[in-house]
């Protein structure tokens, strides 16, 4: 598989397989490079450094690691690497290869963007949210104290390596929570692969297919719109209300589990608004129930709180929110040709109030 950026024209290989990091070498042969910075963090360090630095024993390589988690994906752990990285022999001409989740792929990525100006990066993902939808589309971004992701910029990596034997250690949650962006994408493009995420007969390859399928859907709208003008929007199904939730659980929820109630808020409101039928809002909570993941917003995630976030996050533009919705599952609702649908905040307070 591969895709091209639609700004520089360059063509990003994705790799895909099962035990193929034993390939790794041979895709490295093929760029110029002095030396690697490998960037994980403290969890799939210890669960996979060692396979990797077998595999790159023949090149000069050091570790950086940052402590595992969305709190991280900070500007002092930006600040730190970066220095950390520089305070080694480090040139132009190295090479960075993000080891690990969506946290670590987006740190790398950005930091891959802004040593030098810019140096050569690839990613090596190891949870479903970063094999799935985080590694494509060069989306690289930190968070701040006003809102997730709004430090950033788009980056491309050289390739981006995905081999499914790392998905052996993660966590039952981890797995539930990279499924949650696969039925994001399902319920915005595809009805076939929402029924094949309720399929009960499950082989050994079954998340893979899933992983697969996912990367297809979302291909299909980087390769057109990247930067999310209008078709492109689709990324952030559930996104909207799902970061300022985020950001309010402070660490009780992480990204899968909030954009899950995210994509129910907006679900609702489409309900509402007569948009979305009631069967295709019920199989929002079908399928998100079936994987185990939250369908409320939690009690103590009050609305005023809600709103207050989402103004803080600069989401409101004279009072009107742009949510995207559906029409129906597989669709996404447009008004003259324009995805979102702007409503007024005192409007999406009632909605939300059905949320709890
Ligand atoms: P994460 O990187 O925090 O990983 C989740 C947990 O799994 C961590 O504790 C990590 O240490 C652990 N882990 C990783 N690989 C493992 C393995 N193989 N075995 C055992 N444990 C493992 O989170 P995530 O869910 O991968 O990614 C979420 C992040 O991705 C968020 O910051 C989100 O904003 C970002 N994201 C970005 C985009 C984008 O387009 N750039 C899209 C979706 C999500």
């Amino acid at each position: 598989m591969k895709y091209t950026s639609i700004e520089t024209q360059k063509e990003i290989p994705i790799y895909i397989g099962e035990n193929i990091l034993k390939d790794l070498k041979q895709y490295l042969s093929k760029l110029d490079f002095d030396k690697i910075i490998i960037i994980t963090d403290t969890n799939v360090n210890k669960l996979w450094s060692k396979i990797l630095s077998k595999e790159l024993s023949t090149f000069k390589h050091d570790f950086f690691i940052l402590k595992a988690g969305e709190k991280s994906k900070n500007f002092k752990t930006y600040e730190k690497l970066c220095n950390d990285i520089l305070d080694k022999e480090i040139t132009r001409k190295s090479l960075i290869i993000a080891f690990g989740g969506g946290v670590v792929g987006n740190m790398s990525g950005f930091i891959a963007a802004t040593l030098f100006r810019g140096i050569k990066f690839i990613h090596i993902p190891t949870t479903i949210m970063a094999q799935a939808d985080s590694t494509t589309g060069g989306k690289q971004a930190i968070n701040s104290k006003h809102g997730k992701n709004i430090i950033g910029t788009f980056y491309e990596p050289e390739f981006i390596l995905i081999d499914s034997q790392f998905l052996q250690t993660l966590p039952e949650r981890e797995i539930k929570c990279g499924i949650a962006e696969c039925i994001k994408h399902a319920l915005c493009q595809d009805r076939i692969l929402l029924e094949e995420l309720l399929n009960k007969n499950k082989d050994k390859n079954y998340l893979f297919k899933i992983i697969l399928k996912t990367i297809e859907l979302k291909l299909n709208i980087i390769e057109s719109d990247r930067k999310e003008i209008n078709e492109g929007k689709i990324l952030v199904y559930g996104h909207t209300i799902g970061h300022a939730i985020e950001t309010l659980a402070k660490g009780k929820l992480n990204h899968g589990e909030s954009i899950s109630i995210g994509m129910i808020c907006v679900a609702n409101i489409s309900y509402l608004l007569g948009y979305l039928n009631e069967k295709d809002m019920n199989k929002h909570y079908e399928t998100l129930n079936y994987w185990g993941l939250p369908t409320k917003i939690p009690k103590e995630i009050k609305l005023n709180s809600i709103l207050k976030q989402l103004n803080y996050d600069k989401k409101f533009k004279d009072s009107n929110i742009e949510l995207i919705l559906l029409e129906k599952i597989g669709k996404i609702l447009k008004n003259k040709n324009k995805i979102g649908i702007e409503i007024t905040e005192n409007d999406l307070k009632k909605y939300l109030s059905n949320c709890y």
